[in-house]
């Protein structure tokens, strides 16, 4: 095809239309990242609720930040036609101080690419202090999925002021005396505390039903190709595991006489097909120690909210025990699970490879050449001397 010479006014009409295109483009760029900077700006002052209605956070007590990237069928025309995934109500939460940081940017880095990055569920995280600016902006960056950063209330914190502080002094010392890790710390009480009873309450978590339990510095070896809430959730599971073992004794010497008075007490609590076995020995007479180790949980917090867990949890609050002993949340978490859900409500996650502190849980054979596991199939707890895992299984039998 010839070209055709352009005229004055031709070249004209040309060169207005090029300045037009690219004014528009340059607007639309500073607009974008106008609105950027402006909720940057708000964030530390306001909370974006779940439905994106914005409120005043009055209180500061938390913010969120929205999911900043469209879903994937975003301005696809097929997704009014298509239903989108079936996704759970549920989120993944860590407890931190900011000093965990390097810690929690490790875990949040391994969960999110063997797991959230395809599933991309909120995370909250809480701290009985403000988050520092630069612990936001460094775990911010780690996901695009929404999320939260929460202070918790004093209350649901702090050593309450009805508890006796010589005798709670007393507990500490002996506990230091005998060795017993964490034994003359009063924070770690704090934490086991809110961790037992109150966690799922904060509001930021209030909106959820489940939840996925994340420490600093753990390690999550393979991949997770679907979604084990949705498991849960459809195989009716209350609460999911990866490592148990037996409990300090000396931290908690009155847990089990505290419990049988309760469930004395309140025998309508206890399930018909429980887990006894897993946590005792002779029928409920003594405790056998074994328990979930809490530091991985996938629960359902309804379970915890419900009548049963907050009448036993008000009950072993009452003792002060978590105070005058060291009462750990993962013993008080299992005894609950084991009396008051169904046993085929406990689901041990197999397929999690997962490491928290020298033990681990490595997925075997098929499992672990398809999760594309990292870790060694030998550095596996599971059947090790002191594991808890035998107990649970021979609840099947
Ligand atoms: P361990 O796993 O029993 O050895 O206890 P950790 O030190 O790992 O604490 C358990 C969880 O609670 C971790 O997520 C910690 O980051 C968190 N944690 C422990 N103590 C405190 C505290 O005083 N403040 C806050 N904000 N988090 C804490
Ligand atoms: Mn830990």
């Amino acid at each position: 095809m010839a070209l055709l010479p352009l005229t004055a006014a031709h070249r004209r009409s040309v060169i207005i239309a090029l300045a037009t295109v690219l004014c528009v483009c340059y607007f639309m760029t500073i607009g974008h990242e106008d609105s950027y900077s402006s909720f940057k700006s708000l964030s530390t002052q306001w909370t974006v609720s779940k439905d994106s209605a914005v409120v005043l956070d009055v209180k500061q007590t938390s913010e969120i930040r929205p999911q900043s990237k469209p879903s994937p069928s975003a301005g696809n025309i097929s997704s009014s036609v298509h239903s989108p995934p079936r996704r759970a109500n549920a989120t993944l939460v860590m407890l931190a101080r900011n000093s965990d940081l390097n810690g929690v940017i490790s875990s949040v880095e391994q969960l999110e690419a063997r797991f959230n990055r395809k599933f991309q569920y909120p995370w909250v995280f809480l701290n009985d202090e403000p988050f520092s600016v630069d612990f936001k902006k460094r775990v911010s960056v780690l996901t695009d999925a929404e999320i939260s950063f929460g202070l918790i209330p004093r209350d649901s914190w702090v050593q309450p002021d009805w508890i006796d502080e010589d005798r709670a002094r007393e507990g500490r010392n002996s506990l230091v005396r005998q060795g017993v890790i964490y034994g003359g710390s009063v924070s770690y009480r704090n934490m086991c505390r809110f961790n037992s009873g109150f966690f799922f309450h904060h509001e930021l978590l209030t909106p959820y039903k489940w939840y996925w339990r994340v420490e600093p510095d753990v390690r999550y070896y393979c991949d997770l190709d679907y979604d084990p809430f949705l498991f849960m959730e459809d195989h009716d599971k209350v609460y999911g595991f990866t490592i148990s073992m037996p409990e300090w004794e000396p931290t908690i010497p009155s847990l089990w006489s505290t419990v049988k008075d309760f469930v004395a007490k309140h025998p309508q609590y206890v399930a018909r097909d429980n887990s006894m076995d897993f946590i005792s020995d002779n029928a409920g007479d003594t405790y056998n120690m074994c328990h979930f180790w809490s530091n991985f949980e996938i629960a359902d917090m309804d379970f915890w909210r419900g009548e049963a867990y907050t009448k036993f949890f008000e009950y072993l609050e009452a003792t002060g025990g978590f105070y005058y002993e060291r009462w750990g949340d993962a013993p008080v978490h299992s005894i609950a699970a084991a009396l008051f859900a169904r046993k085929d409500q406990i689901h041990f996650f197999k397929d999690i490879g997962y490491k928290h502190a020298e033990f681990a849980h490595c997925p075997q054979g098929k499992q672990w050449r398809e999760g594309h596991c990292s870790c060694d199939p030998n550095d596996n707890f599971d059947f090790a001397q002191n594991s808890c895992l035998r107990h649970f299984m021979r609840l099947e039998d």
